[in-house]
């Protein structure tokens, strides 16, 4: 039985996350959210593509996570704190298992991080395409920006960086033949961690920061282009999963993969200590990857002490 476009979206999206959060949610023409004297509202959109950001026979569940992580993880990396987000979704059927897993997913997703869906769009396309906006606060004036890294700042990076790409080699592979780590891999690149309570604890602390999306040479270039300044990263100290462990690709995954949604920020010589301590505190593991430099270059020293420049790469739609 085909569903109308109006009975879907009250089906599967009228109630998912806190929406009581929100002023109004889905069901009129603008959703209404209220923001609070001395906050600003932080916004970024991301859109996936079947066959392009995820393979358009994966677990529907698994898509919807991946697609609201990943624009959560922008919000980590402005320090701000979720509120509420919009889908638009385009489907080429109103399939109703498909549509009830991706809701699914959504929900245990929105549930986790706490953040309201608040309206949306829905339509009919030959691919499937999903597009979120999320809204969060931040107190005014204490975003985290990609500019503010100065000469003598320490560079760090979150979590663990490679596995999602190495996850790309393994899509097609049926779950039966899956080793433990390749199951790793999966996790990171369907399920990455956005940084919620670390973009929090790091304003006022970092003094740039962006989550890797796209790569962290990539990234950290982006970092190193607002700012103005350099880098010198220390290979070595790059913080590659145990389940990389025995890949020949490991040190290229970390560099230049995409998907992880680590954080990657930079601190003032004077409040390194402070990350050290609450680092501990948040149970988040943080690597110290590196120095930011006057000279306007990325650097890559290697284990055999040699140095060399790093193009930023990182992969790019047109
Ligand atoms: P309009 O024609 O006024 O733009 P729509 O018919 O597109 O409104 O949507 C009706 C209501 O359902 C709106 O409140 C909209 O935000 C919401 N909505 C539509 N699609 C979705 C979706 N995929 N997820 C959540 N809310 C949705
Ligand atoms: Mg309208």
């Amino acid at each position: 039985m085909s569903l109308g476009e109006f009975e879907l979206i009250k089906k599967y999206f009228t109630d998912i996350g806190p929406v009581q959060r929100a002023a109004l949610g889905v069901g009129d023409d603008c959703a209404l959210l209220d923001v609070p004297a001395g906050r600003q509202l932080a916004l970024s959109v991301d859109t996936l593509i079947a066959d392009v950001h995820f393979p358009a026979a994966a677990d529907p569940a698994l898509i919807a996570q991946k697609a609201l992580r990943s624009n959560l993880s922008d919000l980590a990396a402005a320090g701000a704190e979720p509120l509420a987000f919009t889908l638009a979704l385009s489907l080429p059927t109103a399939d109703p298992d498909w549509l009830a897993a991706f809701a699914q997913g959504l929900r245990s997703c929105a549930d986790e991080f706490a953040i309201a869906l608040i309206g949306g769009d829905t339509t009919r396309a030959r691919q499937t395409v999903i597009t979120v906006q999320v809204f969060g606060l931040v107190p005014q004036g204490q975003a985290l920006l990609r500019s503010g890294a100065a000469a003598g700042d320490g560079i760090y990076v979150s979590g663990t960086l490679g596995a999602a790409r190495a996850a790309l080699d393994v899509l097609d592979v049926p779950a039966l033949q899956l080793s433990a780590d390749q199951r790793f891999w999966l996790k990171r690149y369907f399920m990455p961690r956005p940084r919620m309570t670390l973009g929090v604890a790091l304003r006022g602390i970092a003094s740039a920061a962006i989550d890797i999306s796209d790569g962290f040479a990539a990234d950290l270039g982006h970092i190193l282009d607002s700012s103005g300044v350099g880098a010198l990263v220390d290979a070595a100290q790059l913080p590659l999963p145990d389940a990389l462990g025995a890949h020949a690709d490991a040190l290229d995954f970390a560099l230049f993969g995409g998907d992880d949604y680590e954080l990657c920020f930079t601190v003032p010589p004077a409040r390194e200590e402070i990350v050290a301590r609450f680092a501990a505190q948040l149970q988040v593991p943080l690597a110290r990857v590196g120095t930011i430099t006057t000279d306007k270059t990325l650097r890559l020293r290697r284990a055999d002490g040699s140095e060399s420049p790093l193009t930023h790469g990182g992969y790019r739609h047109f």
